[in-house]
């Protein structure tokens, strides 16, 4: 695994964790030592290609890709374990959470999201209240209501171009998180 920061190759990417520090009661400190130096998505080189194809097929449709989350050490895992189970409880954590087969440690695995390109926003492509059952794939399907529609529309279309490129969505089928050979 050779790590690389995905903003090198002009996509953009954060660390989920680094960004949610207070949510998270993460500290700095903490998240230095399991290796989260700075707010940056590191993947291991060989998705690049891969990410910025989507990149483009994305931009075709006025989006842009954002990393949301990527590499994480087994180190970070453990640590973020820990604080989410006081935080949300380890029902509602084990649902998206994978502390035991960790695919975001081989490097290989990303949550994303997209981002307008007209305006700099993220798109909503779920809503939040709805979570944790809101994160799988399934949820919208059936809801009748526009807004709900849209979601789907969003998420399959996200999800199928990264269905076309190689990825696969993760165990726990969250819509947002893409693996390749993992
Ligand atoms: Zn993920």
């Amino acid at each position: 695994m050779k790590l690389v920061n995905v903003a090198d190759y002009g996509i953009k990417g954060i660390n989920y964790y680094w960004e949610r520090k207070s949510k998270f009661d993460l500290t700095e400190d903490e998240l230095c030592s399991v290796g989260v130096l700075a707010n940056n998505a590191l993947v291991d080189e060989i998705l690049i290609p891969k990410l910025k194809e989507a990149n483009e097929i994305f931009k075709k449709h006025g989006y842009e890709l954002i990393v949301k989350d990527a590499y994480r050490s087994p180190e970070l895992y453990q640590l973020v374990k820990g604080k989410r189970y006081e935080i949300d409880g380890k029902e509602n954590t084990d649902k998206t959470f994978n502390p035991v087969r960790m695919p975001h440690s081989s490097g290989k695995a990303v949550d994303i999201n997209l981002v307008d390109l007209k305006t700099g926003i993220e798109i909503e492509m779920w809503d939040k209240k709805d979570w944790p059952a809101g994160a799988f794939i399934n949820f919208y399907e059936d809801k009748t209501d526009s807004l709900s529609k849209e979601f789907q529309r969003l998420q399959d279309f996200m999800i199928n171009t990264m269905l076309n490129l190689g990825f696969q969505l993760g165990l726990k089928n969250e819509f947002w998180h893409f693996e390749y050979e993992v």
